[in-house]
């Protein structure tokens, strides 16, 4: 059991060496680290078990250290589990979407924004998209608008994809977050 063990711990370290530079960026490899850095711990504890049982014979240390063993593992992967929940319900994203209709009201030409839609993709990727409100004009005249609007989304509340539709005075009612209500009054 212990020459498994120490193989095992061997063989874990090594893993744990080539996944960490990649922890930060991907919750995918986080997750694997965890399940790893899991498995270290146990060949660990298995050794640790072994060595105490054989020394001593007292054989309860061996399910006590599985028990910590399993305690730290839960409370490192609850934020993984939470952090994936969110990325599969869709949430949207924590940014200040009162400071968003300020900041894109405030842009000349942009009447009213409404319609409002964001969600996250993955840990990196995070998606917008908008109707506004703005002053009849050819549609080679928006673009600039679209682009300032763009900026501000991307720079200030780091959206990497950003949907705009421009309306005249359609939807000039509509608050920011659409509801089914809205959606068949549009
Ligand atoms: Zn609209």
């Amino acid at each position: 059991m212990l020459t498994v063990a120490i193989i095992g711990l061997i063989a874990n370290i090594v893993s744990l060496f080539l996944l960490h530079a990649g922890v930060n960026h991907s919750l995918n490899l986080k997750a694997t680290y965890l399940h790893i850095l899991g498995d270290t711990l146990s060949s660990v504890a298995v050794i640790i078990g072994a060595l105490v049982v054989t020394l001593t014979q007292v054989t309860w240390v061996d399910p006590a250290l599985t028990i910590l063993v399993a305690l730290l593992i839960a409370k490192e992967t609850l934020p993984v589990i939470k952090q994936a929940s969110l990325i599969l319900m869709q949430t949207g994203p924590k940014v200040d979407y009162d400071q968003i209709t300020k900041d894109l009201t405030a842009l000349p030409g942009v009447n009213h924004i409404h319609h409002l839609h964001a969600w996250m993709l993955d840990e990196h990727t995070t998606a917008i998209s908008l109707h506004i409100n703005c002053t009849n004009q050819e549609l080679s005249q928006i673009e600039p608008l679209y682009q300032q609007i763009e900026t501000i989304l991307k720079t200030k509340y780091h959206f990497n994809h950003v949907t705009i539709q421009a309306e005249c005075h359609r939807g000039e009612a509509e608050s920011l977050i659409a509801n089914e209500i809205d959606h068949f009054e549009h």
